[in-house]
């Protein structure tokens, strides 16, 4: 029976900080209802291929996204970048140099950790990702399992959020080159759970004039007034409305898979807002081969 909406157009995998492999959250999210599904793993399409595949199967159309978080006076922008080509080289170099920095803050992050006397091993927080882009989730994961935390979400608080004593900041694109890298690549920005942004109303029209094409309305942990705001922003600037669960499997973070109702009638709009990639497309269908 189904008991997830059938849109959710962000969720994470072990190819970034999600719990489980491409193939298994699409295979998932089919059981609990999910037919269209954006994997938007930080800084990374390495799960598209697989993801895809698994839809295939398990009938739920896979849409090729990640989500690039950006660390700035504006708080915790994070962009949606969907319908981006796991092909694209171009594109791969520039999230490959984010992943590093990923991985060298990490890095320093568990420098601090030991410092302060929380030992944990490097090599257990890369066991833990297994390979994906490494992010803060697998550091409060190491600190559990040590046993220096009493649940994997207190890691955050006490230890690793912004302000906690073995915070690093993030070297990375500013919110405005994320929403530029999306558009580049013939993808559409969307403004993940805007209610991370600090002045939303000031910074909402320097990224429509980059480009941002949808904002994160309908989102698991925002209150009514939140969700009404973003739809507002959405008529003012003629944005998408998007939505999803940001599901990572760990911890309480983000709403189960299809956890988060999102109007039918968003992917068609979403669809209508591919630039450069769309009008190729097209051009391609009627000159024929
Ligand atoms: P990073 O990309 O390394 O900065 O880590 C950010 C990720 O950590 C977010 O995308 C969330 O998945 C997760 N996260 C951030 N804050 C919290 C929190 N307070 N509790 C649980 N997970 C969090
Ligand atoms: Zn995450
Ligand atoms: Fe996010
Ligand atoms: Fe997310």
């Amino acid at each position: 029976m189904s008991v997830g909406y059938p849109i959710d157009l962000h969720t994470h995998s072990l190819r970034s900080d999600g719990a489980l492999g491409p193939a298994a959250l699409v295979e998932r999210a089919a059981e609990r209802g999910v037919k269209i599904q954006a994997l938007a793993d930080h800084d990374t399409l390495a799960g598209a291929a697989e993801a895809m595949a698994a839809g295939e199967r398990v009938g739920v159309r896979v849409i090729p996204s990640t989500e690039l978080n950006t660390e700035s006076e504006w708080g915790d922008v994070h962009i949606l970048g969907y319908f981006l080509d796991p092909a694209d080289a171009a594109l791969e170099d520039r999230l490959r140099w984010l992943r590093e920095h990923r991985g060298k803050r990490i890095e320093l992050m568990v420098e601090k950790l030991n410092a302060l006397g929380y030992p944990i091993a490097l090599a257990r927080v890369m066991e833990i990702a297994q390979g994906g882009s490494l992010g803060r989730p697998h550091l409060a994961q190491a600190l559990f399992e040590a046993g220096h935390v009493p649940t994997y979400d207190s890691a955050f608080d006490t230890l690793i959020a912004k302000d906690a004593p073995a915070y690093v900041s993030r070297v990375g694109l500013s919110p405005l080159e994320a929403v530029q890298l999306v558009v580049a690549h013939g993808g559409v920005p969307s403004l993940a759970h805007p209610f991370t942004v600090i002045g939303l109303d000031l910074l909402m029209p320097l990224i429509v004039a980059a480009g941002l094409a949808g904002i994160e309305a309908y989102y698991g942990s925002h209150p009514p007034a939140m969700t009404a705001t973003c739809l507002s922003l959405a008529r003012r600037y003629d944005l998408v409305p998007t939505g999803g669960s940001d599901f990572h499997g760990r911890g309480d973070h983000g709403a189960p898979l299809g956890g988060v109702f999102v109007p039918p009638e968003t992917i068609a709009a979403l669809e209508a807002r591919r630039g450069g990639q769309a009008a190729a497309t097209m051009t391609t269908a009627v000159g024929g081969d």
